[in-house]
Formats: structure tokens, sequence, C-alpha cells
């Protein structure tokens, strides 16, 4: 299941809110702009943003009237297929309606919810109230075979039919059925490969697993096999290969073309493929294990809008975390089945090859970085390691960088454009390179006339080196070169301050600070707000034409 949204209105709701987000960790409140202190996510127009989220997939928890969350959505319900789950819930708690998404789990998300609240959930489908189980929705491990046929059956079976059990379906056993044995309707579970009759529910448990070697057309060769075996496609619910070729591509595409989980074990398959048919629907977090995933994300510079998509994806899907504490509690929060490991920032190699350790066991790792992880930052600490290493099991891991909005584009972007043409980019540290090296690049790139990136500009430890930095500076630059001091950007406390090279002192900046220094093209004027805009044009000296 996609993790839900809590919608939120008012700034009631927000208690209510915060005991459904319990039930679903992962789940964000999104809260109206400029109304709502303390969500987890802001948005500023309500319609678009609860049809934005619908059409995603999202399952829905809107705090507000159901009639709301009907007008809202209606433009978007006429096609009904697959829709996610949509409840409206009381903002004080005390009802919850399950709107929409019946096969989406709707009624179960409702029940867990009123749990949560200690009240009654307002279940209105007349299969699940009579039968106490939506028969159309089976348990993770079987799937329907046809849901248009599988309606027709459900409202036989609610004119007052009985109905016979074909195959294992323990789900069943608690279900308020009118059995008989002698009965006309079905309900058929098994793996062989049939053509639904009318007065049969046919469902698939997924029993099969499928050890295989890479090669081309695997999916379709694994189709045929089953086909020529006799098994439902559906029943598949794994590929299993060799823990030596996690790498290759042919077993990767071919479990994502089939839909199923590819595991690994310490199998030699042949080139028949061999298929294995299990009594009851397999455990496939026990059955080999996964090939490890490494994720180095960037969590840009602290706001939650600012964080790219893929990286929000990772971080719900991860079973592991490690990071400098803070990056790990601005990635938060996490569920209780997702592990912190929380280290000290200096200690990068040693937390690049622990990541490795963890998903070369088969684990998803995420190491946080804020802003982007390829700028100061651990993904070239951790593809170091990896480089350093000759053990097979680290290269085989699945591992991606995933970038973020770094530090001083998210200052710039406030401030106007004070990047808009070449510039250099500097941390001004001299933990990890001789400060002579770091004097002769301001030097040069000031004398270049690029505009300049200071990440890192002054701590505790490095207190004289901004100064001495700017006096090479000022070598090449005018005193009234626009300057932008960009602190904590994207998070609570956020401060931009515009200035100018002559006036700039050290004192005025700190680590969390970004410093600007424009080239001498670089401009101000003043907003309309109060502030004032820089930019650096795009042309050059005269303007050239495009
Ligand atoms: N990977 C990070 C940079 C890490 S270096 C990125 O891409 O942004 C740390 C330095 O980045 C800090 O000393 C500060 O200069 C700058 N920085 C990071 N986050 C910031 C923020 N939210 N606001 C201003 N500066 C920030």
């Amino acid at each position: 299941m996609m993790r839900p949204a809590i919608v939120i209105l008012g700034q009631g709701s927000l208690a209510t809110a915060r005991k459904i987000q319990q039930v679903y960790p992962g789940a964000l409140i999104h809260g109206l702009a400029g109304r709502i202190e303390g969500a987890d996510t802001l948005y500023s127009e309500f319609g678009t943003t609860l049809r934005q989220l619908y059409q995603q997939g999202a399952p829905l928890i809107a705090l507000c009237a159901a009639g709301i969350v009907i007008r809202t959505l209606a433009p978007l319900l006429l096609e009904k297929g697959e829709e996610p789950a949509v409840l409206a819930v009381a903002e004080d708690g005390s009802a919850v309606v399950p709107l929409l998404g019946g096969l989406g789990g709707v009624n179960v998300m409702a029940r867990e919810i009123a749990a949560a609240l200690n009240v009654a959930a307002a279940i209105t489908t007349s299969g699940e109230l009579r039968f106490g189980t939506c028969l159309l929705n089976p348990p993770s491990g079987y799937e329907l075979a046809d849901l248009e046929l599988g309606k027709r059956f459900v409202s036989d079976l609610l004119a007052g039919e009985s109905v016979r059990i074909e195959g294992a379906a323990p789900w069943l056993e608690q279900a308020n059925l009118p059995q008989d044995q002698q009965a006309r309707l079905a309900i058929h579970v098994g793996s062989a490969e049939r053509k639904p009759a009318a007065n049969e529910l046919l469902i698939y448990p997924k029993t099969v697993c499928v050890t295989c070697a890479p090669g081309p057309y695997l999916a379709e060769r694994v189709r045929s096999a089953l086909g020529e075996a006799g098994i439902a496609v559906q029943s598949l619910a794994c590929l299993l290969a060799s823990h030596k070729q996690m790498a290759d591509s042919t077993l990767h595409e071919a479990a994502l073309a089939l839909g199923v989980p590819l595991r690994f074990a310490d199998v030699q398959p042949g080139a028949q493929l061999l298929i294995d048919v299990a009594e009851q629907p397999l455990d496939v977090s026990k059955l080999g294990r996964a090939r490890g995933r490494l994720a180095v994300i960037g969590l840009g510079p602290g706001a939650a809008e600012l964080m790219v998509p893929a990286v929000k994806a990772e971080l719900a899907r991860c079973t592991d975390v490690l990071g400098y504490e803070t990056y790990v509690r601005m990635a938060g929060p996490f569920r209780d089945d997702q592990v912190q490991h929380c280290t000290d920032n200096r200690e990068e190699m040693q937390r690049a090859r622990h990541a490795f350790e963890l998903a070369a066991q088969g684990r998803s790792v995420v190491v946080v970085s804020s802003g982007d992880p390829g700028v100061f930052a651990m993904a070239a600490a951790v593809i170091e390691a990896l480089h350093e290493s000759d053990d097979p099991a680290w290269h085989q891991v699945d591992l991606e960088i995933l970038p973020g909005v770094s530090a001083s584009l998210a200052t710039a972007a406030q401030a106007g454009a004070p990047l808009g043409h070449d510039f250099c980019v500097m941390s001004l540290s001299d933990n990890l390179k001789p400060w002579s090296i770091i004097e002769k690049r301001l030097d040069l790139a000031s004398q270049a006339d690029l505009a300049l990136a200071f990440y890192n500009p002054i701590s505790r430890s490095r207190p004289w080196q901004l100064g001495r930095a700017l006096e090479i500076v000022a070598l090449h630059r005018m005193p009234q070169t626009p300057v932008v001091l960009g602190r904590d950007i994207g998070r609570p406390g956020q401060t931009l301050r515009v200035t100018t090279l002559g006036q700039l002192t050290p004192d005025q900046v700190d680590m969390r600070t970004m410093v600007l220094i424009g080239s001498s093209t670089t401009c101000t004027f003043p907003r309309a707000d109060g502030g004032t805009w820089v930019y650096t044009p795009r042309w050059y000296g005269e303007k050239t034409g495009a």
C-alpha cells in the first residue's frame, strides 16, 4: 500500500490527525497553509491537492465533511477501477466514514482508524457487513482472477444463495458465509489455470516459485513454462536465482515484467526453468534473500516540499537509515521496523562501509545527506568505499544516488538568481584539503569573475579562514559586489540577508550559513515586499543576443 495522506483543513483537526498517523507512521499530514501550524507539509488549494493525491493513488484520509470530499473528487469518479481508499473522518475523531476504494481496502482502514479513535467505523458495504469480509479483496498471498465476474458472484450471494468452498481458504473460516456442499455457487482456490465459470469465484493462491538463470526473453519463457504446466501466472509468487547473479539485469527485468519479487539463494539453475508449487501461499520474505539496496539520498535544504519524490519513496521503503543524527531526524518520522543508525558527522568512510555491510545482507539501506549527496556530502565517500573493496557482495548491491536541492541553489532561488551565470562552488573547510589549494582556487575563481558559492564557510575550529578568503576575493572584486547570506534556508527560523562584499565580516556568518558572492555583473534592486532581488544576468558585458 502507498502511504496514506492525511489532509486537514483546520488547526482543530491536528490532534485527531496525529492519532491516525500512529496507525500509519509513514503517512504525512497535509495542512492548509496559513491556517495550520505543525503539519508535516503545507498545501494552498484543498481541491487541487486532494485530486492530485487521488490521481497518484494515495489512500486519502480527509478530516472534514464527507460531502466536501465527495464534491471535490466527483469529477474523477466516473471511471471505476483501481481507486485508492478514501475516508472522511470527523475533525474531533468521533466518526470514521469509508467513502471509496472497497478494493483498495477502505473498510480495513476504516476499522483500523476507528479502533485507534475508539469509535465504530461506518461500514456500509453490504457484502462486508453480511459476510464480515470483502470477498473481492482477498488477503495478501491470494489474487482474485476476475473482478467483474466477482461482483456478479457477490450479488448472487447477497440475494440469498449459499456457497461451497473448494480448496484452502483459511481467511474465510471466520467469515460468515452461508456454506452448503450442494451449493451452485463455489469459491475455488487453486493454482491450476482455469476459466472461471459464471457460478464461481476464482482465487489464485501465490504458491509458485520459479528458479531461473539469466537470459533473454526470461519473462516470456516463465509464462510459457507455467502455461505448459497448467499453472496460472497469477499464482507465481517469486522468481529465484543464484546469489552470484544478483546484478544481472535480465533477471530484474523479468521479475518486473511478471510483477513478482526476485529472490536469491545458493542455487545453480540450468537452462531449464524449475517450477515449485507449495501447499500454502509462499512467505517470500523467508525464501532466500533480496538483493540489497543502498541509496545515498539528498534531503534538500530542509523543507519537505523541496525533497524530490524519489527520495520520499526511498525513505518509505528502506529498512535502515544511516547518517548524522540531525539529518536522520530531518528525514523522519520512521516506522518502528526501520532501524536508525545515527553516527557522528566526521566518520564518513566508516559510515559508508557500515552501509555496504548492511546492504550486502540484503537490507534496504539509506544514507542521508542534507542538500545534495554529491555536494560535500556522503555520495563520494560511499562510492570510494566501494572502489576500495574487493568484496563481491558489496559490488552486487543495488547502489543508487538520489539527488537533492543543494543549499547554494536553495539560497540562490530565495534571493533571485545570483548564480544565473557561470559560478564556482567551493567548500572553505581545510579539514580534507590543504589551505594553500583553497587560496589558489579562490584567487583564480575571483580573477575569472565567477560568482562564488561558499559551503562550510566558518566553524569554531576554523575561525580565521573566512576572513582570509574574503581578503583574496576583495583583490579582484569591488566592495559594492552583492553578497547573499542564507542561514538555515528551508528550515525553521531561516534568514536571508543581502549585503555587499565591503560590508561583509566573518562574524555575520556561521556554519549553518551559505555565502554567495556576486560577479562583476551581479546586480540588485528593491522588491515590492521591502526585500532585495539579486541576479546575475545571462549576458556578459555587452548583450550578444540569444
Ligand atoms: N550536501 C549539502 C552541503 C553539506 S556542507 C548541500 O548540498 O547543501 C554543509 C554546509 O552547507 C554548511 O556549512 C552550510 O554552508 C551549507 N548548508 C547546508 N544546509 C544549509 C541550509 N539549509 N541553509 C544554509 N546553508 C546550508
